[in-house]
């Protein structure tokens, strides 16, 4: 499975014999489903690597945010504040809920949610502010804490990006009210699907289990004495999770040194900024993020994408503001540094697996293809154009 390859993909698992041995175990243990030793193994390491009180595992991380704020009581009439500039699943949480998601607006400095535009938007129907750790950087936590305490509503993290970040070395899992995670294929730590929520309150996370496992008391089996769901958590998954969670340093220190390595390589690119780092925080290396262009620039993203495609490397753009999206539309939402930032972000390859020379391979495809920016198509293109810009840059 590993290896030089010439097409790099834009993320990839790190999956190893370990991972298999745990999940064979948990196979051939006949404990397939929802229940089994791994899972409660699971819940109790990730409780504890966030020094959080409690864990728990969900299917994956779209549902635990559902599972939050439907432990919360949230519901028709209600308020949720969340950032414009995040994935969808943090809005559509809130709709399934059949509250309104309020999107306000990110900081340039973080690419988080604003708390002063968080103040902004508070209001008498206001229940609770989802902030999300946007391409594995930690929101204003302590600024949040103050807000949400001073009005009196549910701090939410979206921590799916973030898994393993700290902010002045308090682990991302212990730093909201409750805070949730996504287990997908392209993330820190991965079982292809799957999720969980770590909080700070044990009775909180025994509502999430009793809706989690649609509803049904505890102590009378087949008596379900609220609507719940099922959002259960394979043992199989849990498996998985185990192992990555045994490797889960060392697959952090291997993308962290992907991400510095596309920084240093780029560092002199004109063209590019990288992401920024507040002061105290160690973000998670989910996936390495630059914008391109100037401010407000919107074209150059594009350009370089399709440049990296040819070249063969995988890219992604940043997400789509919320608002822009039909299912969440909202023309009053004034939120102009995500819609910057969506027009100029790009995710570039990141996983364990991604060797040193690698890492500078695909720099300098980074650099091939910004140098042939409004080149017309056809111009020369490759190596040999790349080799020649390159000169005439360091002959400038
Ligand atoms: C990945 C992600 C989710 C949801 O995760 P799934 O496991 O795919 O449901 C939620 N929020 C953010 C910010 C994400 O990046």
């Amino acid at each position: 499975m590993t290896g030089p390859t010439d097409r790099f993909p834009v993320a990839r698992p790190s999956l190893t014999e370990l991972e298999e041995r745990y999940v064979v175990d948990a196979l051939r243990s006949g404990w397939i489903s929802s229940q089994g030793p791994y899972l409660a193994e699971f819940e109790r390491r990730l409780a504890s690597r966030c020094a959080a009180a409690a864990a728990a595992a969900t299917s994956n991380g779209t549902v635990a945010l559902h599972l939050v704020l439907a432990a919360a009581g949230i519901g028709p009439g209600d308020e949720v504040v969340v950032p414009a500039l995040t994935y969808v699943a943090t809005a559509n949480a809130v709709a399934y809920c059949g509250a309104r998601a309020v999107c306000v607006d990110v900081l340039p400095q973080t690419w988080c949610v604003d708390p002063a535009a968080v103040r902004a938007a508070i209001g008498p129907r206001t229940r609770a502010v989802v902030a999300v750790d946007l391409y594995g950087h930690p929101a204003d936590y302590p600024a949040l804490r103050a807000l949400c305490d001073r009005h009196g509503l549910l701090l939410v993290a979206d921590a799916a990006e973030s898994f393993g970040a700290t902010l002045d070395g308090r682990p991302v899992g212990g730093l909201a009210d409750a805070t949730t995670f996504s287990f997908f294929g392209n993330k820190v730590i991965t079982s292809g699907e799957g999720g969980g929520v770590t909080t700070s309150d044990p009775a909180f996370a025994d509502r999430m289990r009793l809706l989690r496992n649609q509803g049904m008391d505890p102590r009378r089996r087949y008596y379900f004495p609220v609507l719940g769901y099922n959002y259960r958590m394979t043992n199989l998954c849990a498996a998985l999770l185990c192992a990555q969670l045994d490797r889960a340093d060392e697959i952090i220190a291997r993308r962290e040194r992907v991400i510095a390595g596309y920084e240093e390589q780029l560092a002199d690119e004109p063209e590019l900024a990288r992401q920024p780092v507040a002061p105290g925080v160690r973000r998670a290396p989910w996936m390495a993020a630059f914008l391109v262009g100037a401010e407000t620039d919107p074209t150059s993203r594009d350009a370089l994408a399709r440049g990296l495609d040819r070249l063969g490397v995988d890219s992604r753009p940043f997400f789509v503001p919320i608002p822009d999206l039909p299912a969440h539309h909202d023309p009053a939402a004034n939120c102009p540094v995500a819609a910057d930032l969506s027009r100029r972000g790009i995710n570039l390859p990141t996983y364990a697996e991604l060797a040193e020379a690698e890492v500078k391979t695909v720099a300098e495809r980074v650099r091939t293809a910004l140098r042939a920016i409004g080149r017309p198509v056809g111009a020369p293109y490759g190596p040999a154009a790349a080799a020649g810009s390159r000169r005439s840059r360091r002959a400038r």
